[in-house]
């Protein structure tokens, strides 16, 4: 027992463990993910650096995670050997400096907009200890001199911290035990732990081991020193051979089987949990729909199902395997703030994570897609920045780019899941039509715009294109508000009239794609709001006769109106209604001056 400098918990921290301590939380097992999740983490740093650092491993060798339960003393203790931390990290990251997660989970959590379930997406995972724990000691040594440290808290208002009076005992790594609250004393027991261990730990890559108890059926014969002596030969043999492997030799020798006896003892032991192969690194063929859904949610810390997915291998002028994916949700403030999505693309080398601190690894406009990468020709004994020059990387930049807008094609066949994507990333999309001159031609191809033929459903260009009538040589459009708004708007109802299909362009981000995507498919964009309009020959004789009788009446407006409009004319393309205001070719609709208007600079 030491007694530790004294700490107080940061507000919102305090705040923060509060809520989790009176939380009745059913799912309190969640606590075990973020651990092991942490744990990973600390490894995955600790290997990083002992790549270009030789004597980073100095302090432990193996890297692996390891848990056990002490019954009797109402202790589990989860231990890894990760990179550790220093004293001023553990002050840091455990308490006195508030993420800003740290608030935004408080206000989600008040708002009812997120359940303690997604605490380990608001990056304050470590403090879910306290749904189950009533006390928590993390005993840690860092990889650089500084020393062992134990952190000791009962939650709320502070925590202390003191030199481990043993000094280094742990090597390296962390050591975190959790005195289990007297309503948690199921996460003793071997098997609620093994249960909860092997559906966290799948994708975990480095091993997990658990010490249980196990029950064995054991072989054994009275009064037979020989008998002893074999068991022990084959014990040896068996350690070399794969474990999976059941004995038979055993059940072919006749002589044995009348003497054979058996008895049930209790093995206790380190158990190894996870198998620790990369989804990635195997067969699609062999990989099911449901594994790639856990294994999303998984390294994705999302809640959510995976919208699409595609599992790739990228042979060539460039190797890696690959798994991206396309989210079911937009995360919320995907247009709104700037945020840093660096973290969504995962790069390994030969299966070694190296980061995920990518500023801008895919364009913006498809900042939303998840993705694994393991490459195995990047060198991996240099810096993160040195990395992210490498021209390796530029090219797998490109193959991912192309592998994502392939996904989403192949995603637009899929009239559901296709609508679903729309209405979470469709902004996403015409940002990359904007934006992305050389896959502008690909994603033009999946742009869907509500029609005058279609109604609110939507028409792909390509259809709208099928459907253009005869010597019609553009793509008309109108941009507003809503589709209610446009559909009955006078610029529009001469064309429908006449048979001509208009889109209906009703979303904020449509009048700049126009814009910048002036066709598709060799047909030019043509704004029905927009200057002068040809239609066909019989048009344009009733055309001659209608300005001949208007002559009077227009050079009347012409004067009275020329501080007002540029021009006034006869125009064949209305039906019903008197006069439209018209935009010319190169001025502003009256939509684009409402957008306008409504910017703040
Ligand atoms: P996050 O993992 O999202 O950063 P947590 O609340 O789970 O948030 O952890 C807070 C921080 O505490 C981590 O970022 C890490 O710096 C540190 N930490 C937690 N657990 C460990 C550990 N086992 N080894 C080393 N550092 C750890
Ligand atoms: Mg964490």
């Amino acid at each position: 027992k030491v007694t530790g400098e004294k700490f107080e918990f940061q507000t919102e921290v305090s705040r923060l463990m509060k809520l989790i301590i009176n939380s009745l939380y059913k799912t309190r097992e969640i606590f075990l993910r973020e651990l092991i999740s942490n744990a990973s983490d600390a490894i995955d740093k600790i290997r990083f650096l002992s790549l270009t650092d030789p004597n980073a491993l100095e302090g432990a060798s193996t890297l692996n995670i390891t848990i056990w339960a002490d019954k009797q003393n109402k202790i589990l203790t989860i231990a890894d050997s990760g990179i550790g931390m220093t004293k001023k990290q553990l002050i840091e990251n455990l308490g006195t400096i508030a993420k800003s997660g740290t608030s935004e989970f408080l206000n989600a959590f008040e708002e009812n907009k997120a359940d303690m379930n997604l605490i380990g997406q608001f990056g304050v995972g470590f403090y879910s200890v306290f749904l189950v724990a009533d006390k928590v000691i993390v005993t840690t040594k860092n990889n650089n001199e500084d020393k062992q440290y134990i952190w000791e808290s009962t939650a709320v208002n502070d925590f202390t911290i003191a030199e481990d009076p043993r000094g280094n005992t742990l090597g390296r790594g962390t050591q975190i035990k959790l005195f289990l609250k007297d309503d948690a004393l199921e996460f003793l027991e071997d098997s609620t732990l093994r249960g909860l261990i092997l559906k966290y730990s799948e994708f975990i890559n480095f091993p997990i081991w658990l010490w249980t108890t196990q029950s064995q059926v054991v072989e054994y014969k009275e009064l037979d020193d020989d008998a002893d002596k074999n068991k022990e030969s084959t014990d040896d043999k068996k350690e070399n051979d794969d474990l999976d492997q059941p004995e038979v030799e055993d059940a072919d020798k006749p002589e044995e089987k009348k003497e054979r006896k058996t008895k049930t003892i209790e093995v206790p032991g380190w158990e190894l949990m996870n198998t620790q192969k990369p989804l990635w690194t195997r067969d699609p063929k062999n990989i099911t729909d449901f594994e790639y859904e856990k294994f999303y949610m998984s390294f994705a810390k999302d809640s959510n199902l995976p919208l699409a997915w595609t599992h790739f291998k990228a042979e060539g002028e460039v190797e890696f395997k690959s798994i991206v994916y396309i989210p079911g949700k937009a995360p919320e403030g995907l247009y709104q703030k700037v945020q840093d999505f660096s973290r969504n693309v995962k790069l390994f080398v030969k299966r070694v994570f190296i980061t995920d601190e990518f500023l801008d690894f895919v364009p913006k406009y498809l900042a939303f897609i998840r993705a694994i990468i393991d490459a195995d020709d990047l060198p991996l004994n240099v810096s993160r920045e040195t990395l992210q020059q490498h021209r390796t990387l530029q090219l797998i930049k490109k193959r991912v780019i192309k592998k994502a807008l392939d996904l989403i094609t192949d995603l637009s066949k899929d009239e559901e899941k296709f609508t679903t994507f729309l209405s979470e990333f469709g902004t996403s999309l015409k940002i990359g039509a904007i934006e992305d001159n050389k896959n502008r031609k690909k994603i033009a191809q999946v742009l869907r715009f509500p029609s005058s033929y279609e109604g609110s459903n939507s028409t792909t260009l390509d259809d709208y294109i099928s459907r253009m009538k005869k010597g019609q040589d553009s793509m008309y459009f109108i941009t507003g508000a809503s589709v209610e708004e446009v559909q009955n708007s006078p610029f529009v109802e001469g064309l429908v009239a006449r048979g001509y299909e208009v889109l209906y362009m009703v979303e904020p981000i449509d009048e700049m794609l126009v814009q910048h995507m002036p066709g598709h498919g060799g047909k030019m964009f043509k704004n029905v709001a927009k200057g002068e309009f040809k239609f066909g020959d019989d048009d344009l004789a009733e055309l001659e006769q209608l300005k001949t009788k208007f002559t009077k009446l227009i050079d009347e407006m012409q004067s009275t109106l020329s501080d007002q409009v540029e021009k006034i004319q006869v125009s064949a393309r209305l039906t019903t209604s008197p006069c439209a205001v018209v935009a010319t070719d190169w001025g502003w609709t009256g939509h684009m001056e409402k957008i306008m208007a409504a910017q703040p600079f």
